[in-house]
């Protein structure tokens, strides 16, 4: 089975894919590990990826293609993708590299999740300056505001601002929302209400592939 994650940034993505694919029994890729386990690796292709995000540029997408269609060759029951595709283009592509090994996608999962539950969310997040040490709303050292080793005040990290959280969002809605369109007309997409507890929405994800 091969299965895409959608969903804006802090919907959980990551989390759920880890827990189906503990229930379907099929491994987790997202296209982070993916390019990191080639760069370790030192394979060809990860010495490529290596020379583009030591600059701090974006991996080109034909590089994450190439490694994904060495996945699919591996996981011959299948994985679900997290972090990829991103856009309308990369999704056409990922469909022609399975049809090539003659394999195609059967499910699309979109977390649905307000923009007001991913700010609340991802803005609840305090980081020791001195450590890096990441403290969340419900922790005691979030509470105080100071860092439980180094005792120093904690800061809201730029990227944790509620204003950056916004840009973010508004950037996964123009480029997915073709995507969404896209897995629609295909008869693959499934909306999944992303809001409650991973547990809570774990268990809508199961109810609805009727697992
Ligand atoms: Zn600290």
């Amino acid at each position: 089975m091969y299965i895409v994650m959608l969903g804006p940034p802090g919907a959980g993505k990551g989390t759920q894919a880890k827990k189906l694919a503990e229930k379907l029994n099929i491994p987790h890729i997202s296209s982070g590990d993916i390019l990191r386990e080639a760069v370790k690796k030192g394979t060809p292709l990860g010495r490529q990826a290596e020379s583009y995000m030591k600059e701090g540029k974006l991996v080109p997408d034909s590089i994450v293609l190439e490694l994904l269609k060495n996945k699919i060759e591996e996981e011959k029951r299948g994985f679900i993708l997290d972090g990829f595709p991103r856009n309308l283009q990369q999704a056409e592509e990922l469909d022609r590299t399975l049809r090539e090994k003659d394999k195609k996608l059967d499910l699309v999962l979109n977390l649905l999740v307000s923009e007001k539950a991913v700010v609340d969310r991802l803005s609840a997040r305090l980081t020791c300056p001195k450590c890096g040490s990441v403290y969340r709303k419900g922790d005691a050292s979030y509470e105080r505001g100071v860092c439980e080793s180094c005792g120093v005040r904690l800061y809201q990290r730029e990227d944790d601002k509620p204003s950056v959280i916004k840009k973010r969002i508004k950037t996964y809605l123009e480029s997915t929302h073709p995507l969404v369109d896209y897995y629609k007309k295909r008869g693959v997409l499934r909306d999944i209400p992303g809001e409650g507890s991973p547990e809570e929405v774990f268990e809508k994800i199961v109810d609805s592939l009727g697992l």
